[in-house]
């Protein structure tokens, strides 16, 4: 039988890549959305991977979509956090929503999604955790302080889960994206996207694809002793030791 990995956010931009590189590579991937049905949709017909409404950033949500996913398809091997929103704003103007929204999307996700699938990896020995977190979570980012420690949250989290369970045949990892072309970057002004490539020495955005292949790799028993690791994938951007 094949692994049954889970992608949050899988069924659009950096997400669907990963389910994309994911089914390539054999396993059977439930991908979660919250909204954009039709993008969820376009994923299933065109990936073959089945795709679960919820809402990351409510507990309940998550753990009634991995009771589904789970009765329908088996237990999950393999846990991308991907799901991410950006409500960015000087920290002056930023309203009490915003710091809330982009908190409990990004980061209280992952305890949310982990909660749900962590006793079962536990039993069974055997389990993968990658979550997506970002270059701005590593070196801060004008207008996103909401982002920025959501992000860096990620990171503690990461390493203390995979305190944890590393004993227990679990691996728990975060990748830190540089600037990736999807929808979340393409409603960022032209002027601004210029001159953050201007910044980076690759001269280009990355590719969804750049990301999937990293969390395959993460995702496979060839990375069976990687864990607490942050993989920083940003074209040379920011060189955190
Ligand atoms: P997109 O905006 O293109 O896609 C976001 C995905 O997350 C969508 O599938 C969306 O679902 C889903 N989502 C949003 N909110 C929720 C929610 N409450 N519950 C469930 N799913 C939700 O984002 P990207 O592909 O660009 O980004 C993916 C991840 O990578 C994010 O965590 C982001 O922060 C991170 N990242 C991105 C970078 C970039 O340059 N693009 C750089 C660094 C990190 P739906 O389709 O239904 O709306």
């Amino acid at each position: 039988m094949s692994r049954i990995a889970v992608v949050t956010g899988g069924t659009r931009g950096i997400g669907r890549s990963i389910t994309e590189g994911l089914i390539a590579e054999g396993y059977q991937v439930a991908a979660l959305y919250h909204g954009n049905e039709e993008a969820a949709q376009k994923c299933a017909s065109e990936t073959g991977a089945k795709v679960y409404k919820a809402d990351v950033a409510d507990f309940q949500s998550c753990a009634d979509a991995i009771a589904k996913i789970e009765s329908e398809m088996g237990p999950v091997d393999i846990l991308v956090n991907n799901a991410g929103i950006t409500k960015d704003g000087m920290l002056h103007k930023m309203q009490e929503e915003s710091w809330h929204a982009v908190i409990e999307t990004n980061l209280t996700s992952c305890y949310n999604m982990c909660r749900a699938v962590i006793a079962g990896m536990r039993e069974r020995k055997f389990g993968r955790i990658v979550n997506i977190s970002s270059i701005n979570g590593q070196k801060g980012q004008l207008g996103q302080c909401n982002y920025s420690a959501a992000k860096a949250g990620m990171l503690g989290f990461t390493r203390a889960l995979a305190q944890e369970s590393a004993a227990k045949g679990i691996t728990v990892n975060a990748i830190c994206p540089g600037y990736i072309a999807t929808d979340m970057t393409s409603a960022m002004p032209q002027e601004v996207l210029d001159s953050i490539i201007r910044q980076i020495p690759a001269a280009r955005m990355g590719k969804p694809q750049e990301i999937a292949d990293m969390v395959v790799f993460l995702a496979s028993d060839r990375a069976a002793f990687v864990t607490g690791a942050t993989m920083t994938v940003n074209g040379g951007q920011y060189m955190a030791a």
